[in-house]
């Protein structure tokens, strides 16, 4: 068992606080995102990346990482039915879900017992808005569904299938070799029915005897306000069909939110960058800013200096595991002209002169000086 190796992909030391492993993430992620690093690797380094921080990202996870590994954070995608995710359809998952999976999704010694279909992964890429809103969603996939003839015995209708003559339903057989030794018996699976203990007479002629067959599934899934990139929504049920009549996999909806061309998030709040005139800066003005929940009016005091963030109060995203919407920090940057025609320069010179500078010889060293200690006066 590895509960090393998430922590290595991001750098960081098993014992990281979760602020750190966030960090550490975004950088790697920026890194060696495929949309920016087109080195070959990048890609596959990215995706490990995620995956890391898919587990370490959530206390939960990474508690039952580190005490069994990736299994243990994981439930077994793909595999014998179980599975884990940091909320479902239902409410949120707890700690239990994590020993239900882990103990309870042990493959079972009898071939005949009722056995979980495989779970599913669907990725859904989600508009920025969409993320803090919430939506609802219909993702369409292929899936291994119960076979619609047969029902799943796997036998033609009419007919059912039998205890296997040749194991008598145990699903495996003994086999005695002579060997210089003597006489050794070995257990192999059953030949006649594979293992599963029955035997089928006359084949479903839909599915030719494995009870499954392809289906184009559509689901609708409810998206909850305030989701982020990586995190699962799991559908008990919508996996692939079982086997010897047991239930179906879940299907998990794993989220991507796309960028936005204006805001950027991290958790509720939102982050906007703003331009702003230097006259707008130095008089103050009052101006129209956009939020994810319409424009509002934001008050810029006279004398604000670039890089500076005002907060705009409950304009986030809802908190997804808590109460209320968190803010929207709006950061000003104060653009200085770049062009200006001879009444826009008179009126700056007049400006100089007017704060004590001199402004009829720009090339005189004094004037840089006085310009320098003028503007970095803090
Ligand atoms: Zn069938
Ligand atoms: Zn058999």
């Amino acid at each position: 068992m590895n509960n090393q190796e998430y922590y290595d992909r991001l750098g960081v030391s098993k014992n990281a606080s979760q602020d750190e492993i966030k960090k550490a993430y975004r950088k790697m992620s920026k890194k060696y995102h495929p949309d920016i690093n087109k080195d070959p690797g990048a890609e596959e380094k990215y995706k490990e990346i995620q995956e890391a921080y898919e587990t370490l990202g959530d206390e939960q996870k990474r508690a039952a990482y580190d005490q069994y590994g990736p299994a243990g954070a994981n439930g077994g995608f793909g595999g014998n039915g179980g599975g884990f995710s940091g909320f479902d359809s239902a409410g949120f998952g707890g700690f239990e879900d994590i020993f239900s999976s882990f103990f309870g999704g042990g493959a079972s010694r009898n071939p005949n017992a009722p056995r979980q279909g495989d779970d599913l992964q669907y990725r859904v890429n989600l508009q920025f808005e969409e993320a803090v809103f919430g939506t609802e969603k219909e993702v369409h996939y292929n899936r291994e569904a119960t076979c619609h003839t047969c029902n799943g015995s796997g036998a033609k209708p009419g007919t059912s299938p039998i205890t296997c003559s040749k194991c008598h339903g145990s699903g495996v057989i003994n086999v005695d070799t002579q060997t210089p030794l003597g006489m050794m018996r070995r257990q192999v699976t059953c030949d006649v029915c594979h293992g599963s203990g029955q035997e089928i007479k006359e084949p479903c002629q839909t599915c030719h005897g494995t009870g499954h067959e392809k289906q184009s599934h559509k689901v609708s899934v409810k998206i909850p306000a305030g989701v982020e990139t990586g995190q699962q929504i799991r559908l008990a049920g919508q996996g692939e069909a079982g086997f010897n009549g047991g239930p179906y996999g879940d299907l998990f909806v794993i989220i991507n939110v796309l960028k936005s061309d204006k805001f950027e998030r991290d958790g509720s709040t939102i982050y906007y960058h703003m331009d702003i005139n230097f006259v707008q800066a130095a008089l103050g003005d009052t101006v129209e800013v956009p939020t994810v929940h319409g424009n509002v009016e934001l008050a810029i005091p006279a004398g604000t200096q670039t890089g500076k963030t005002f907060r705009l109060r409950g304009k986030g995203a809802p908190r997804l595991r808590g109460n209320g919407q968190g803010d929207q920090h709006v950061t000003v940057n104060v653009v200085t002209p770049t062009k200006l025609n001879d009444a826009q320069k008179e009126a700056l010179k007049a400006f100089a002169e007017a704060s004590g500078m001199d402004p009829v010889h720009p090339k005189k060293k004094g004037f840089f000086d006085k310009v320098k200690d003028a503007f970095e006066e803090k």
